[in-house]
């Protein structure tokens, strides 16, 4: 039986998390360090959302500072992972006649994907791909691009969705760290026993009265799609790897898909 590697959604949060080291980082560096090395590493980012698929196929992606209002820093951090054009062409053969462009020169490494990685792969010398989040199309089309991914799995590509499962930035409240809203427990807990039981029914946890709240926007949901599409692939639910609140608006929880 080919060996299959895992897979995880992450809830990034804050871009600071990348300087910070919490229960979240730690959690996020050790489920990296227990992992055979990978060939290469797609994420799936809340942070490039456009209108199109595409995939970086840069051999040198750049470091992306996709934000305003925070330290020096923050600015300051690089993560100088190569890419790897043959996996992404790889990956647009594979979902075929799904098309995903060849991104050579526009996107690179966001902070939606290096404010984990510094945590999960601090040498930053496996290749890093990003997979855009087409913004124009709706859950289905990302859950089963996530279920034609399943075979990168068994070539060593290790599969990433970076997000928030809630993430409402306009209700965040400064004097809620580390808690949630009543709305944002229920949506959470809502997708927690869908991820850990069926994963191929996320669908319907646009139906939850809480959906409004806790996805105003689909980009930082989405990313969780392909987790859920690879997780019915491969026949298994995901497990929690981590679980938290932050500022009464933002989940943290991350899924980790095991490999077999
Ligand atoms: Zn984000």
């Amino acid at each position: 039986m080919t060996q299959l590697m895992p897979a995880a959604f992450v809830g990034h949060g804050n871009p600071m998390n990348a300087l910070e080291h919490n229960r979240y980082t730690e959690a996020w560096s050790a489920f990296g360090a227990a992992l055979p090395t990978p060939k290469a590493i797609l994420v799936v980012s809340a942070h490039w959302y456009v209108n199109i698929t595409a995939v970086t196929a840069m051999k040198v992606p750049r470091t992306i500072h996709d934000f305003y209002g925070f330290p020096k820093e923050l600015f300051d951090v690089e993560y100088p992972a190569p890419g790897e054009p043959e996996v992404a062409q790889r990956i647009v053969d594979l979902v075929e006649p799904t098309y995903v462009g060849l991104d050579e020169d526009s996107w690179g490494i966001d902070h939606g994907t290096w404010s984990v990685l510094v945590h999960m792969f601090p040498k930053a010398d496996v290749p890093v791909l990003q997979l855009s989040i087409n913004a124009e199309l709706p859950f289905e089309y990302h859950f089963n691009l996530g279920v034609k991914l399943h075979e990168l799995r068994s070539q060593g590509v290790l599969i990433l969705g970076s997000g928030n499962v809630v993430h409402n930035l306009r209700l965040i409240d400064w004097r809620q760290p580390g808690q949630g809203t009543d709305w944002a427990h229920r949506f959470d807990d809502d997708v927690r026993s869908i991820m850990t039981s069926d994963p191929s029914q996320l669908a319907s946890s646009e139906s939850s009265p809480d959906y409004g709240l806790a996805v105003p926007t689909p980009d930082h949901f989405l990313p969780l799609a392909y987790i859920a599409g690879l997780s019915a692939a491969a026949s298994s639910p995901t497990r929690t790897l981590i679980d938290g609140y932050e500022m009464g608006s933002l989940s943290m929880t991350a899924y980790e898909l095991g490999g077999s």
